[in-house]
């Protein structure tokens, strides 16, 4: 029994799988997986099955904060996130549905350390068209009069950045690539690869095969598992990351934009009512395995990170912490993803995005697909993320370092 996709995301019924033969297959139903089918259909191919563990964003994607902003130290990246803004911003008619994208503007808040390296990286953004501008303390505090700016010594402010909705944006994803004729077949773990003469023959899956010369791994924090399936080692480490949301005190709205606090080396952004708080780099790490790790989020974390809110925004000193929870992190050595093809002919990688991912995914999509349907990448140069650098040591440099690369 064959489902239609709409009807299997509705019912999440036991299927069946009767396709036997695909143009491509993708394993994972992540955002960087459902964006990468649906942009394979649209460049042209008509068989694309996405195969997924268990369900759509039900990886790194689902515990997303899903934060969009365009400030990066590397080139390829800012023009991925230039591409990226265009899309979230006109997400019904580029892909179809929503992204649940909410353009409140973004904030990055920099210590006296880091001067040098921001004002690269705004020079270089700006060559590149992004409208990005350096604000002073009091315009941010006429955007959100809260905040306590002192350890701040400079602030980018990038009108067109915000945060979207990671189901539903990859469900939109998932269901426009379903709409182009292609499929998903969900609670169907892919097991092994079978590699012939060195090329990718067919996908095995926990609810049967399919025959095809192109696979891509966008498992995320599974992608080392799946590669190790096509004989490939991939250098990915698996950490646990944690995340609140807080309650304003009665009376008091959420914060008001986006921000990336590099000062107090946490994230937040309005959820509704509510504030999402998250840490950034630098901090300690915990690799674990994605199949075995511990979902409770620590005490000690819940502490740190609503009180390194309230040293930014002290009326929320006594805010409610409401809920708390872990997603992965998939970390490469240099903290940027590995992609495109590998020596394993028609064997891909989109993964490793090492807790940026979310928002990249728009362009991701295209580009892979390019570099599938067309030979190369054209729209933007992604050779230099290719899986040879770990081994010849061309790593990508960051400003900041961790999951701001
Ligand atoms: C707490 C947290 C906060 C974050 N905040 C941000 C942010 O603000 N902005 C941002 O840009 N990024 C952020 N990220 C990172 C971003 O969410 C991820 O980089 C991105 O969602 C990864 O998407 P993906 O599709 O590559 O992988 P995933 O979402 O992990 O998807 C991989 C999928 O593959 C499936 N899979 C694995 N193995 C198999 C198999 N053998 N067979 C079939 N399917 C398989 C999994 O079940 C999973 O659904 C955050 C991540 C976390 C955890």
């Amino acid at each position: 029994m064959q489902v239609a996709c709409g009807f299997t995301l509705l019912t999440l019924r036991k299927v069946l799988l009767m396709m036997k033969t695909a143009d491509a297959v993708v394993i994972g139903a992540g955002v960087n997986g459902a964006s990468i089918a649906f942009n394979l259909l649209k460049q042209g191919l008509k068989k694309v099955v996405i195969l997924e563990r268990y369900l759509v964003a039900s990886g790194g994607t689902g515990k997303s904060a899903a934060i969009i902003r365009q400030h990066y130290s590397n080139e390829p990246l800012v023009r991925m996130m230039k591409r990226c803004i265009q899309v979230f911003s006109q997400f019904n008619e580029i892909v179809g549905g929503s992204a649940g994208f909410v353009n409140t503007g973004w904030a990055f808040l920099i210590p006296e350390g880091a001067v040098d390296a921001f004002g690269k990286n705004m020079s270089m953004q700006q060559s590149l068209g992004i409208r990005t501008k350096e604000i002073s303390r009091q315009e941010l505090q006429d955007i959100e009069p809260r905040f306590n700016l002192d350890d701040v010594a400079k602030i980018a402010y990038e009108p067109d950045s915000g945060y979207a909705d990671p189901h539903l944006t990859t469900t939109s994803y998932v269901q426009a690539a379903c709409s182009l004729g292609g499929e998903i077949v969900q609670c169907n773990p892919v097991t092994s690869l079978t590699i012939e003469k060195d090329r990718v023959a067919q996908v095995n899956a926990a609810k049967g095969s399919i025959a095809t010369n192109i696979v891509v791994n966008a498992a995320g924090p599974w992608a080392g598992k799946v590669a190790a399936m096509a004989g490939l080692n991939i250098p990915i480490q698996v950490s646990r990351e944690e995340e609140i949301l807080i309650a304003p005190p009665p009376g008091e709205p959420p914060v008001r934009l986006v921000v990336s606090d590099m000062a107090k080396a946490i994230y937040y952004r309005p959820d509704a009512s509510r504030v999402l708080v998250g840490r950034g780099y630098p901090k300690e790490y915990t690799y674990v395995d994605p199949d075995r790790f511990s979902g409770d989020t620590s005490f000690e974390f819940i502490d740190d990170a609503a009180g390194r809110l309230a040293s930014r925004m002290p009326v929320f000193g006594n805010a409610l912490v409401e809920h708390a929870y872990t997603g992965l992190y998939d970390i490469t050595p240099d903290w940027h993803p590995v992609l495109g093809r590998t020596s394993v002919d028609g064997f891909f990688l989109a993964a490793g995005f090492s807790g940026h991912g979310f928002k990249l995914a728009p362009a991701i999509g295209e580009l892979i697909a390019e570099e599938i349907v067309s030979g190369r990448a054209t729209s933007i140069d992604i050779s230099g993320f290719g899986l040879e650098r770990f081994e010849k040591g061309r790593l990508f440099a960051a400003a900041y370092g961790g999951n701001r690369a």
